[in-house]
């Protein structure tokens, strides 16, 4: 149950020297548990529930950089927008117009990457490339929303024990992310690519990710479905 230090301090090394940042998901676990990797110096958090999040938020220091990196509902966007660091999951244009609407109250912009459906299986979320192509495709021409910043891509691969489907899912993404780095209006800065988690992490850092999502290697196995 307890917090993996010697787990941390080689994979927060290891990926140091990778210059690959990592996010400690931290979702279902104790705020206390955060703040035994916060005390060896991680800063960079990731959760999957809004009230959970902001619960645990409250609580803790404020320079701890929080990720929301599950899937957001457009209506819950307000309760994180005041101190969310980086919004993993966008999946839709309105999504995108709402996170927007809450910035510009907020007098802040709010980074987010744009999450892609790389894996084969049915129940992730994601845009397909179609899909995605159309979001850049609007945010370049019109410029409507000035207080987000589109950072870059998310993706999840499949839950599977082939390294080749793996591999070229993450590769597919990486390119993805190649194809549109370039793009200069002032609502891109393309410089995040966040693939990797517990399982395969090493894969997706090997196939050009600079941002993982680590879990239970971390923290040890949750308990609650997610
Ligand atoms: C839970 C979760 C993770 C971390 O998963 P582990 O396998 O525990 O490392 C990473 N990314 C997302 C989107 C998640 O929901």
């Amino acid at each position: 149950m307890a917090v993996n230090k010697e787990a941390f301090q080689a994979i927060s090394n290891e990926l140091k020297i990778k210059g690959v940042t990592l996010v400690a998901v931290s979702k279902t676990k104790p705020a206390s548990d955060i703040l035994e990797l916060y005390e060896l110096g991680q800063r960079d958090f990731g959760e999957n529930y809004v009230q959970e999040l902001v619960d645990k938020a409250a609580q803790l220091p404020g320079d701890i950089r929080w990720h929301f990196i599950g899937h957001l509902q457009s209506n819950k966007v307000k309760f994180i927008a005041p101190f969310v660091h980086l919004v993993h999951g966008v999946d839709s244009l309105k999504l995108l117009q709402e996170i927007n609407k809450q910035a510009l109250k907020q007098a802040k912009r709010i980074d987010c990457l744009l999450q892609v459906y790389i894996a084969g299986e049915e129940t992730k979320f994601g845009l397909d490339e179609q899909e995605l192509e159309e979001i850049i495709v609007y945010l370049q021409k019109d410029q409507p929303l000035n207080n987000i910043r589109i950072r870059g891509m998310m993706g999840m691969a499949s839950f599977s024990d082939n390294p080749k489907l793996v591999n070229a899912e993450f590769h597919q993404l990486k390119s993805l992310f190649d194809k549109y780095k370039p793009i200069s209006a002032p609502v891109f800065h393309l410089d995040t690519l966040s693939m990797g988690m517990s399982g395969d992490y090493r894969m997706a850092v090997e196939q050009g990710s600079n941002m993982v999502r680590i879990g239970s290697l971390l923290f040890g196995e949750r308990t609650r479905p997610v």
